[in-house]
């Protein structure tokens, strides 16, 4: 072990002499550094017992250190809206309109027709105003910022009454009773997990209660003895009714060939609720933020809130969301990805999976069929639809399906695939177009 760690070359060696392959640089000393430190915690450790790799083991530490953290990656899950790969997909049209604000200054919080001071939710409130008929409109950070918003804004030490089957965790650490908690706001629970009743409602409410909620049930579904209370029947209790929607639908499903009991924000909008709120980058398709929608009388607090500059959206998310909101009036909404690959028909989905196989046909050691399965929405949105799909079954003759999913991730772009017994499954609903080509070149990587 001694004589292997004094074999190591000196730090300053390395450097003269792969400076004179890559050009010396900060990068390339960081690299070696780490390199050589790799090294020699593995010989100390027993896991090494030669050095002829060292070469490599600091090429590959340099192309860690050039690579960034957030990287694009094939989302081959067949998980639409997957919270863990980014949720939504932006169209190439609404990047675009993103480099323009984000290279430029930009009228953000100046009024051109004024020429004065104006607020950055102006930008995108007409068009939700349009889009959903509501009297106003807010937007804050995520939807889990609406919900702290709202309880603060209009039930700070007061009761705000939820029914026990609504009581959900979204993950990540958002949980109705927290948030609930830490806005200042009162949980009053009624009814039981799987039966509430409009009675359970009306004999909690007490002269503190400020608000009645009701929030969707997101990522579960309940099948059996149950029981719950509409958010319309709510309004019979004569106090205010706040809605989490969760996802936040724009549009009809049912337009999209999608049948599926989902209100959209109109809808909810029309039955009369106070407020409603839900995800920019679920169902909606657009970036990251929460939107707010309802009454003026409800809105307007919200704004003036100091905690909406807590959670205020920056350009680059009123950018892309003013870009996919007008998607929506446009009714353009085979631009909007999301909505696009929750809607793609099976036929489409099975050509792309035969190009692929096509493609891996003679590829060594790799078993490739073509097999039906179902695909889901994800990011608790529509729990129950199941999206029949068409995926590229792969089997490797030298690694186990387990090992083949982790050498996926380790490829350049990473495809993230999903097991399924002793098959790795690539689900062709989630694969960009753009997508095919590189994933098939990794694939072909699997010849050794
Ligand atoms: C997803 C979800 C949230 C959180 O929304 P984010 O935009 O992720 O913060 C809150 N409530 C419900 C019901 C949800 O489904």
């Amino acid at each position: 072990m001694r004589e292997l760690l004094r074999k190591i070359p000196q730090v300053s060696k390395l450097i003269e002499e792969y400076g004179k392959v890559h050009g010396d640089s900060p990068l390339l000393r960081m690299a070696i550094k780490n390199a050589v430190d790799k090294v020699r915690r593995e010989i100390l450790e027993g896991k090494r017992s030669h050095l002829e790799d060292l070469g490599l083991v600091i090429e590959e530490e340099l192309k860690r250190l050039k690579r960034t953290n957030l990287r694009r990656v094939i989302n081959a899950t067949g998980v639409v809206i997957n919270t863990n790969l980014g949720r939504s997909v932006l169209s190439e049209e609404t990047a675009n309109f993103i480099k323009e604000i984000a290279t430029h200054y930009s009228n953000l919080e100046f009024d051109l027709e004024e020429g004065k001071r104006g607020s950055r939710v102006r930008l995108v409130e007409e068009l939700l105003v349009d889009l959903v008929g509501c009297e106003s409109a807010h937007v804050v950070n995520n939807n889990a910022g609406a919900v702290f918003l709202v309880l603060n804004t209009h039930a700070k030490d007061r009761e705000v009454i939820v029914s026990r089957g609504e009581l959900v965790e979204i993950g990540g650490s958002f949980r109705i009773p927290d948030i609930m908690r830490a806005s200042g706001a009162i949980l009053v629970e009624v009814g039981t997990t799987n039966k509430t009743r409009l009675q359970d409602y009306k004999n909690a409410i007490s002269p503190n209660t400020a608000l009645i909620m009701k929030v969707h049930k997101s990522n579960f579904y309940m099948e059996g003895f149950i029981e719950e209370v509409k958010a319309e029947e709510l309004l019979s209790l004569g106090l205010p009714v706040y809605y989490d929607a969760g996802s936040g639908l724009l549009m009809d499903l049912r337009k999209l060939g999608i049948n599926y009991e989902e209100p959209s924000f109109e809808e909810l909008i029309k039955k009369g609720l106070h407020l409603v709120s839900g995800s920019g980058d679920k169902l909606l398709g657009g970036p990251q933020a929460g939107l707010i929608l309802g009454k003026r009388e409800f809105v307007e607090p919200l704004k003036k809130n100091p905690l909406s500059r807590v959670l205020r959206v920056d350009k680059l998310t009123l950018s892309a969301l003013e870009h996919t909101l007008r998607l929506y009036r446009e009714e353009r909404y085979e631009e909007i990805p999301t909505l696009r690959m929750l809607s793609t028909a099976e036929e489409e989905l099975k050509k792309k999976a035969k190009k692929v196989a096509k493609h891996l046909k003679n590829v060594k050691w790799l078993s490739v069929s073509i097999v039906r399965e179902l695909s889901v929405c994800g990011g608790g949105s529509l729990p129950e639809l199941k999206l029949p799909t068409y995926c590229v079954a792969i089997k490797h003759q030298r690694i186990s399906p387990q090992e083949l999913y982790k050498w996926l991730l380790k490829q350049e772009p990473p495809v993230v695939g999903r097991l399924r017994d002793d098959l790795l499954l690539l689900d062709m609903r989630t694969v960009l177009e753009e997508d095919i080509k590189p994933l098939i070149s990794v694939l072909k990587g699997l010849e050794f």
